[in-house]
C-alpha cells in the first residue's frame, strides 16, 4: 500500500487536512493539478475567517506564519436592508476581541502549501491529474494521467465544487444555480473603515464591503447575472464610483486596486459526503451562497473534524472503515445543512418581491437589532457555529 490517505486537491480544505494530520503515523499522498499562484498585489479572493477557524489554523501551525500586516480584524458588522432595516453586530457588545479576520485566499494557500511540502508524512504529487478511480474491499486506487498507480485505504475528495472524485465515485450532486455572480474587487478608500464590515441587501443584489489593512476594502457584490455582467464591463474608475454610491459613499472616494473578477454562484448539496473508502470535504461536499461568508469556514471545519476522527484511531484501525467515515459525515451534517438553508433562505427573502415582504424583512431586522439577546446569539453562532 502506497498511502493510508490520498487527498485529491490541495486547495484550502485539502491542504489544511494534510497539515492537521502532521503529528500522526498516517502516510498521506496529496494530488494537485497546479501549485498556488505566487504572491502579488492584493488578492481579490478574500475570506472572512471566523475565530473558530483562525484557532484551527493556529492549531495546525499556519496562522502565526501568515503575514499579519495583510490581515484585517473585523470589529463591527453593519447590515442594511433594502428599506431602512438595519442590524448591527459589535465585538464589544458580544464580549469578543474581534468578530472575524479578513484574509486573502492566496496568503493562506501559499502558507499551507509550503507547510505540507515540508511535512515528513506527506508526499505532494504536483502537477498530477487523476485519470481513473477503482475501489476494492480493502483499498482504493487512483491511476494518474501519467500512468502511475497509487493505492490508499482512504481517498479524500477536496477537489472543489466540480469534484472529479465525487463524479467518479458516483455521488450525485444537486446543483441549484442562483443565476447570480459574485463580483469581487479591491479598492482604496478616502475615509478609514475602522474595522467595520458593511453589507447591503439591495434590489440589485447583496453588496459586502470588507475591511483590508489600511484604507482599503474588498467587496463581494452578489448580483443577478445581467447586473454582474454590467458591473464587469465597467472601466475601473466607473466601477469604483458605482460601488461607492451603492454603499452611500460611507468611505468617501473609492479607487480600484486591481481588476474585478466574477464567480458564478450556486447551491450544491450531496446526499452523502462519504462512500466506500471515500470522503468529500470542502466545496466538493457543499457549495453555499457567499452572503454569509461561510464557504471555506465550512471547509476548514470539515478538515478539522475528519482529521480529529482519523488522528484518534489506534494504529491497527483502518482509516477507510465506513464507520469512521459515517461518524465524520454525521458530525458535519447539521452545520452544513443549517448554513446552506439559511443563506439560501436569506437570498430568497431579499430578492425583489412585493412591498409587504420588503416591509416585513426590514421590520424583522430592526426588531432583531433592538433585542440584544437575539443579536448576540446570532454573533455567537456566526463565530463558533453554536448558539
Ligand atoms: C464570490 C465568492 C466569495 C466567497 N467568499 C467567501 C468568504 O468570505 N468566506 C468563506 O469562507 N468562503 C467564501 N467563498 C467560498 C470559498 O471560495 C470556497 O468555499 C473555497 O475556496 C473552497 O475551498 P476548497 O479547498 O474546498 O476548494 P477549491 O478552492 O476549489 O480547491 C480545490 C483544489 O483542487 C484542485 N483540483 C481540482 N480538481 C483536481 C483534479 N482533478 N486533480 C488534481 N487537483 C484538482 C484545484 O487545483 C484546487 O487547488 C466565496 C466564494 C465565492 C465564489
Amino acid at each position: 500500500m502506497d498511502f493510508d490517505i490520498l487527498i485529491v486537491g490541495a486547495g484550502l480544505a485539502g491542504a489544511s487536512l494534510a497539515a492537521a494530520l502532521r503529528g500522526t503515523h498516517l502516510r498521506i499522498g496529496v494530488i494537485e493539478a497546479r501549485p498556488p499562484a505566487p504572491a502579488g498585489d492584493w488578492d481579490a479572493r478574500i475570506y472572512a475567517i471566523s475565530p473558530v477557524n483562525a484557532a484551527f489554523l493556529e492549531r495546525i501551525g499556519a496562522w502565526e506564519h501568515l503575514d499579519h500586516s495583510r490581515i484585517a480584524p473585523v470589529y463591527d458588522m453593519q447590515i442594511h436592508g433594502d428599506d431602512g432595516g438595519r442590524l448591527d453586530f459589535s465585538c464589544y457588545d458580544s464580549g469578543l476581541d474581534e468578530l472575524a479576520w479578513i484574509v486573502e485566499s492566496g496568503l493562506m494557500q501559499r502558507e499551507l502549501w509550503e507547510s505540507i511540502k515540508r511535512q515528513h508524512n506527506v508526499k505532494l504529487l504536483c502537477p498530477a491529474v487523476p485519470a481513473s478511480l477503482a475501489r476494492e474491499e480493502d483499498k482504493a486506487s487512483i491511476f494518474l494521467e501519467d500512468g502511475r498507480r497509487l493505492d490508499a485505504r482512504l481517498i479524500v475528495g477536496a477537489d472543489g465544487v466540480q469534484s472529479w472524485v465525487r463524479d467518479k465515485a458516483g455521488i450525485e450532486a444537486h446543483f441549484s444555480p442562483y443565476a447570480e455572480k459574485g463580483v469581487v474587487a479591491n479598492f482604496s478608500c478616502s475615509k478609514p473603515h475602522h474595522g467595520v464590515a458593511r453589507q447591503w441587501f439591495r434590489k440589485d443584489g447583496i453588496l459586502a464591503w470588507l475591511p483590508l489593512p489600511g484604507n482599503r476594502i474588498s467587496i463581494v457584490w452578489s448580483a443577478p447575472d445581467a447586473v454582474a455582467d454590467e458591473l464587469m464591463a465597467l472601466e475601473p474608475d466607473l466601477l469604483a464610483r458605482r460601488v461607492a454610491e451603492a454603499g452611500g459613499n460611507q468611505l468617501g472616494v473609492l479607487e480600484a486596486l486591481g481588476p474585478a473578477q466574477a464567480f458564478p454562484l450556486r447551491l450544491m448539496r450531496v446526499d452523502d459526503p462519504v462512500g466506500a473508502r471515500l470522503a468529500l470535504i470542502g466545496d466538493a461536499a457543499h457549495a453555499i451562497h457567499p452572503l454569509s461568508g461561510h464557504g471555506i469556514n465550512l471547509g476548514y471545519q470539515d478538515a478539522m473534524t475528519l482529521a480529529d476522527k482519523l488522528a484518534a484511531l489506534p494504529g491497527w484501525r483502518d482509516p477507510g472503515e465506513i464507520e469512521v467515515l459515517r461518524s465524520y459525515a454525521r458530525a458535519r451534517a447539521e452545520e452544513t445543512a443549517l448554513l446552506q438553508y439559511t443563506t439560501h433562505g436569506l437570498n430568497h427573502l431579499f430578492r425583489p418581491t412585493n412591498p409587504i415582504v420588503s416591509g416585513l424583512r426590514n421590520l424583522g431586522m430592526n426588531l432583531t437589532n433592538r433585542i440584544p439577546v437575539v443579536r448576540n446569539a446570532l454573533v455567537r453562532y456566526a463565530i463558533s457555529g453554536k448558539f
